[in-house]
């Protein structure tokens, strides 16, 4: 068989493999606590799955314009405007099927063959996959425990060339949780501007913030006509399954994300966009309220790591993720690194976590070793894993 060589730049995401191995354990009969896959353990809102099911009902099963309807466009437009503090038109949003596309349609319609994009390190293994199938160069940006989990604007502005096209920026951050400071996104922002750079701001993670507001580089000055804000529904109101996000963006590229949403996809799904109004313009107590009980859980999980031996957890600001320095914990129990800790764990604790490599390419220089816990699952589940993990690095 013969295949386009572009095929080959694509990975795939290695969490969905550690949950495989999960389910071959549960299917032998293991009973696995999983921290793995980040994904909301809610269901979604009663009056969300309501409007869906009415809309269907009502025939919204037809095909709709490609950068959405409007009445969503509106509701998107307004809901940005207000969090961001910027002007938003309709004409600036983008829906699309959940909000991976909007990487994808960002980075093909603005970084060519041989541009470099700075990217998170560790981050979303999808960004580096699809900046590599754009044929750019993703160039790591480490963001660092020792900055809360941001990055170092020093070592931002060295890793800029004349060759950066794009800065991937994610906050609150997958898979650490770090939030950046206003000042560390301004510094940002002034190289952006002086060197024509694109900005694409992941800020699907933006309402589960347990320090206060979460700032969006797209608020700073001149750089909202420079910045792809992707948003959407699946963390916020639990609808990874729907599949809706959507792109605030300038208009001149938001007629080329939609043009390539045409040839793609042509639209969303109808139906699903109009439960996106319920969620975006309804009741928003659910979605509080699962908020609410992920920072209890993240206080339960992180309270209890800290006072386990060889392992140091910084409280996350936000997301749903706890990153774990295991450093010492692999040298006492004699593994080489945060992957064979995570094998161990899995194999003998029945723990699943993910570790560093699932999260892209380690920088220059990176000496210690992490892995990710997504606490969206029970408290009674957290308190029994982490019952588990302490026997397994007490033994
Ligand atoms: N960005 C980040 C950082 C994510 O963690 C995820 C979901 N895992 C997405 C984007 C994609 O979200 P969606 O399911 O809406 O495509």
């Amino acid at each position: 068989m013969r295949f386009a060589e572009r095929v080959f730049a694509l990975q795939g995401e290695s969490a969905f493999d550690v949950l495989s191995k999960v389910q071959r354990m549960e299917r032998e009969g293991r009973d696995v606590v999983s921290f793995a896959i980040g994904e909301p353990d809610f269901d979604t809102p009663e009056h969300i799955k309501a409007a869906g099911i009415r809309a269907i009902e009502e025939n919204h099963t037809h095909y709709t314009p490609s950068a959405g309807i409007l009445p969503l466009r509106e509701a998107v437009a307004r809901y940005v405007g207000r969090t961001r503090g910027i002007d938003v038109s309709p004409e600036e949003v983008v829906v699309t099927p959940g909000a991976k596309p909007i990487l994808f349609c960002g980075i093909l319609c603005c970084v060519n063959p041989g541009d470099e994009v700075l990217t998170p390190s560790p981050g979303f293994p999808t960004y580096e996959s699809v900046i590599r199938y754009a044929g750019g160069v993703p160039v790591p940006l480490p963001f660092v425990e020792e900055k809360n989990f941001s990055f170092d604007p020093e070592t931002f502005r060295r890793l800029v060339t004349p060759k950066t096209r794009m800065v991937l920026l994610n906050f609150p951050h997958n898979p650490t949780g770090g939030v950046a400071s206003r000042e560390d996104l301004e510094a940002v922002a002034a190289i952006a501007r002086e060197k024509d750079l694109w900005v694409l701001s992941d800020e699907i993670y933006r309402e589960m913030s347990y320090e206060g507001d979460v700032p969006s580089i797209a608020s700073l000055p001149g750089m909202k006509e420079r910045t792809i804000i992707l948003d959407g529904f699946s963390k916020t109101y639990a609808m990874t399954g729907w599949r809706l996000g959507f792109a605030v963006l300038p208009r001149e590229l938001a007629a080329h994300v939609t043009k390539l949403v045409t040839n793609s996809v042509s639209c969303t799904a109808a139906f699903v966009q109009t439960a996106g109004i319920a969620a975006l313009e309804g009741p928003q107590d659910a979605a509080r309220s699962m908020v609410a009980e992920y920072r209890a859980r993240r206080d339960l999980l992180c309270d209890a790591l800290a006072t386990l031996p060889g392992v140091v957890c910084r409280k996350p600001r936000g997301a749903f993720y706890a990153y774990v320095n295991v450093t010492e914990a692999c040298r006492r129990l004699g593994v080489s690194d945060s992957r064979a800790f995570q094998e161990k764990l899995l194999e003998e604790a029945g723990v699943a976590v993910l570790s560093r490599n699932c999260f892209g390419s380690r920088t220059a220089g990176e000496d210690q070793e992490y892995v990710r816990f997504c606490y969206a699952t029970s408290r009674e589940r957290i308190a029994e894993g982490l019952r588990r993990i302490r026997e397994f690095l007490e033994r």
